[in-house]
């Protein structure tokens, strides 16, 4: 079978699988304070199923797995379920994104089972902000779950993801250096983008990731860019002129990446989404369910990426809001 492709021209080789849409934080940028209707047991896919479809996505060209939800580790059992998509051959990466809440207890078990690479989000590292956000009063045991990953070295780079909210996070930025740099954290920052599910997006909310840049060089003078010649990277990455710690802006909404854009995503129930602002989705629990075979799932996720579309749209009349928020998308 040819790799996987777009009508654009573009190599798909990540794959996003979101594993729960349930979460403990109410982040104010991604879910409404009181939840929201979530999915029934029924309607999720099992590991079994989550893994199939890992398996046949990876022998027809996905090279990357990254797992992330709704709050991932808040199903059971995540450790196990890394240790069988580690058995996949042909997989590169296996990574997780999480709010780190219950890393005290899981990072010793996931380095175990083979995760390698994690990113934690985190938006504050003042107590006050961080509750006022996240609406959860938790940044202590963020921090604990962090300390606790330093024990395992072979979940590596650590990468902290804070998103971006004029009037909110320009004063946290050189907080954030300091301790990162200190730390060996790969620091990054998100551009805010209208995937919330209060709808509370504005653009007046975006701080850039160059005028965050422009915050750091006011201390540490001009950053120096990292470059690695892979264009589907979505940071722009930087080291300081001392060479300690770096830094990455990731800024779709300023410098929109989707020429480049290699990623597809699994939702919790099934469906297969070809951009974060899709609004429409591939139903492989269908296909799955439905008792069709391996090569039929195959030119399914095929179609579906033939058919990615060619870019966000934000900031211009054509955009439309995604059919999903991030919790529920996977972000
Ligand atoms: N719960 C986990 C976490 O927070 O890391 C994983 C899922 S969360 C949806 C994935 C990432 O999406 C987090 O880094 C979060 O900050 C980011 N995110 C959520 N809503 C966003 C938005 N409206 N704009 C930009 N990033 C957003
Ligand atoms: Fe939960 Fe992550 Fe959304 Fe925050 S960003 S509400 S931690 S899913």
């Amino acid at each position: 079978m040819e790799p996987l492709a777009d009508s654009y021209g573009r190599r798909i080789k990540s794959m996003r699988i979101s594993i729960t849409d349930k979460c403990n934080f109410r982040c104010a940028y991604c879910m409404p304070a009181e939840g929201l209707p979530w999915l029934k047991k029924s309607e999720i896919l099992s590991y079994e199923e989550l893994e199939h479809i890992a398996r046949v996505a990876v022998s027809i060209g996905i090279e990357q797995i990254r797992l992330t939800g709704g709050e991932p580790l808040v199903r059971r059992d995540v450790p196990e379920f890394v240790r069988q998509l580690r058995q996949i051959e042909g997989l590169r990466s296996l990574s997780l994104t999480t709010n780190g809440i219950l890393l005290k207890q899981q990072a010793k078990v996931l380095a175990e089972a083979g995760l390698s690479r994690i990113n934690v989000s985190l938006d504050s590292l003042v107590r006050e902000k961080f509750a006022q956000l996240t609406r959860r009063d938790q940044l202590e045991r963020v921090l604990e779950g962090l300390a606790e990953l330093e024990k395992y070295p072979s979940i590596y780079p650590v990468k902290i993801n804070a998103v971006a909210i004029r009037g909110y996070s320009e004063e946290d930025v050189l907080d954030f250096v300091r301790f990162a740099r200190n730390k060996a954290y790969v620091m990054r920052w998100i551009e805010f983008m209208p995937l919330d599910a209060d709808q509370i997006w504005c653009k007046e909310d975006i701080l850039t990731g160059g005028e965050i840049k422009a915050i750091i060089e006011t201390q540490y003078g001009p950053l120096v860019p990292i470059t690695t010649g892979d264009p589907s990277e979505t940071a722009r990455r930087y080291t300081f002129s001392d060479g300690v710690g770096e830094v990455g802006f990731i800024n779709p909404v300023s410098e929109p990446f989707c020429a480049h854009c290699d990623r597809i995503r699994l939702t919790a129930d099934g469906q297969l989404r070809t951009c974060l602002f899709a609004t429409e989705e591939t139903d492989l629990r269908a296909v799955l369910r439905g008792g069709k075979s391996d090569e039929e799932l195959a030119a399914t996720i095929h179609q579906a990426v033939w058919h990615k579309e060619l870019k966000h749209y934000i900031g211009d009349k054509r955009f439309r809001r995604a059919n999903r928020s991030m919790s529920m998308i996977g972000g």
